[in-house]
């Protein structure tokens, strides 16, 4: 039996939360929050399971869940989607974004991927025979070089794949990225796969750039949302995808055999808890909170940093600490100092090493104080 990922190494979150559970160590490495979710939101759903919703929901998701969904894309981002034909509510947004790779990607086709990268994209476009094209982004801005996104496309290039705010580096892309994307690929068919993740963790005022906003990437692209992220209820594995009538057709053909359908009782929820735009408008502020928490706790030690403009991840260099190669030192820091973070190399082009680590910060302030305490005597 031939492998269809040869070489393909386990992920770096198993292996962090492994050496950090042997290391009894605080995990500040895997994303997710080590608080609660709302507890209205529990409510909720105990209520859903118990008022019956224990059956199969509909294919593409309730209803009603739909129109909400369209509707607070429409209220943000002014971008009108059919509940009916152009919304499905996925088990989280690593399905959705599997999905739309699955039901477009053919062997050979070319998919640009901005590289450091999560790492979801690249084994999935491999796993339909797709071929990443990967285009590296320098720190500390990140920034797109459109120069080099020119020379990559070709007559085979199927797909871009962005992410903002960005995982891991905590950049967002401006709206002046979004039209320099849009202006390139008028006039082509080259497919837009968005994950926004993270839309409502943008700070200091910034405003996200959905690619909802832009006809010219709406009407080729499948924007991927989470509310296990957006809710801090990771463990519910729900989200949705948005795209235009004829790709929303082609997503649902796989979704349905992937799936199916997903947890009914999680999206009578979620359809009520979204009725408050409180409950995702008020998140930038709380998490931007935790930011600045952590980065406060972190001030007074050697790491170096730009404070992340969105996500809930910071970036911390090492630079003037050691020289050992990421992987190395996060290993150190995790089993010798009990603090886990990711080193970054795992996400880079050929494994570069820029002797950084990501730090997630949706934790309890307590939790950011005393990594901040451990982090200063490193
Ligand atoms: N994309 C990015 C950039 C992420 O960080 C994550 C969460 N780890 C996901 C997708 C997956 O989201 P979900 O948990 O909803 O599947
Ligand atoms: N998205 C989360 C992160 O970047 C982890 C998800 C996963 O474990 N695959 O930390």
């Amino acid at each position: 039996f031939e492998s269809k990922l040869p070489g393909l190494e386990p992920s770096i979150f198993g292996v962090m939360n492994r050496i950090s559970l042997d290391a009894g160590a605080l995990n500040l490495a895997q994303g997710f929050p080590d608080f609660g979710a709302d507890p209205e939101l529990i409510r909720l759903h105990s209520e859903a399971l118990e008022e019956g919703y224990n059956q199969y929901a509909p294919m593409s998701g309730i209803y009603s869940l739909r129109e909400a969904i369209a509707e607070k894309t429409e209220t943000l981002y002014g971008a009108s989607y059919h509940p009916e034909t152009e919304v499905t509510v996925t088990a989280g947004a690593t399905q959705a974004l599997y999905t739309a790779i699955a039901a477009t990607i053919r062997p050979g086709d070319e998919v640009i991927v901005f590289k450091p990268a999560y790492d979801h994209y690249e084994p999935s476009v491999k796993a339909h025979g797709g071929v990443p094209v990967l285009l590296q982004l320098q720190g500390p801005d990140f920034r797109i070089d459109w120069v080099a996104f020119d020379a990559a496309l070709t007559a085979s290039t199927r797909m871009v794949i962005i992410n903002t705010p960005h995982n891991p580096s905590g950049t967002v892309l401006s709206r002046e990225d979004m039209e320099m994307l849009e202006t390139r690929l008028r006039g082509t068919n080259i497919l837009v796969l968005s994950d926004e993740v993270y839309e409502h963790l943008v700070f200091d005022g910034q405003e996200h750039q959905s690619v909802a906003r832009f006809p010219g990437l709406r009407e080729r692209a499948f924007v991927c949302a989470s509310f296990g992220k957006t809710f801090h209820i990771t463990g519910w594995k729900t989200g949705y995808c948005l795209a235009p009538e004829l790709l929303m057709q082609e997503f649902r053909k796989i979704h349905e055999f992937a799936i199916f359908c997903v947890s009914h009782p999680a999206q009578r929820a979620l359809k009520t808890y979204l009725e408050n735009p409180d409950h995702y408008l008020e998140l930038n502020d709380f998490m931007q909170r935790k930011r600045d928490l952590f980065l406060e706790a972190v001030a007074s030690s050697r790491f170096t940093f730009t404070p992340a403009a969105g996500t809930y991840f910071q970036l911390l260099g090492y630079q003037d600490i050691s020289e050992a190669p990421d992987t190395e030192f996060a290993e150190t820091l995790a089993r010798d100092k009990g603090l886990a973070g990711i080193p970054i190399s795992v996400f880079n082009r050929n494994r570069q090493d820029n002797r950084q680590l990501r730090f997630c910060f949706a934790k309890k302030d307590e939790t950011l104080k005393r990594a901040g305490e451990i982090l200063s005597q490193v």
